[in-house]
């Protein structure tokens, strides 16, 4: 089965599109975390950030950075959460690299996540075996 936003990008079925060039399309997201939540996508079918090529990631981005100030001054919003789940296990539901960009008028209206701590020494080990694989 062909993916949803590779059929919203062919117009093979509708959205509330926000935005389009020749890389990239915006359109608000059909179950918003906040009224305004909209999804950024590449034309191009690419599944996850790892897979992205460099100019149509910068110009994903820049499409990410036009549609979130004009959200703001929009919708009158005092900043927006930019979030991509990227991978399954990361809650990637639809296979097709997506931003979302999330309107915010004041902290209290989402929680985010919890955070945690480090054990002695973990901080260290965990930057080292990160920092060998760049
Ligand atoms: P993710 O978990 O990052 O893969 O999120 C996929 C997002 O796509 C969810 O927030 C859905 O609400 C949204 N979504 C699914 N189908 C559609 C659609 N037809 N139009 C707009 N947004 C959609
Ligand atoms: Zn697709």
């Amino acid at each position: 089965m062909e993916c949803i936003f590779c059929k919203i990008i062919k117009n093979e079925i509708p959205s509330q599109l926000i935005y389009e060039d020749d890389y990239t399309m915006a359109f608000l997201d059909i179950a918003p975390v906040l009224p305004g939540h909209v999804l950024v996508v590449p034309k191009k079918h690419v599944a996850t950030l790892g897979a992205m090529d460099d100019v149509i990631l910068c110009h994903t981005m820049n499409t990410v950075q036009k549609i979130a100030e004009a959200m703001k001054e929009a919708l009158g919003a005092r900043g927006y959460n930019i979030t991509i789940n990227n991978g399954e296990a990361a809650g990637q539901l639809i296979d097709h690299f997506h931003l979302h960009v999330i309107p915010r008028h004041k902290k209290e209206e989402l929680d985010l996540w919890a955070q945690g701590k480090y054990e002695t020494g973990e901080a260290e080990s965990i930057a080292k075996k990160i920092k060998a694989k760049l």
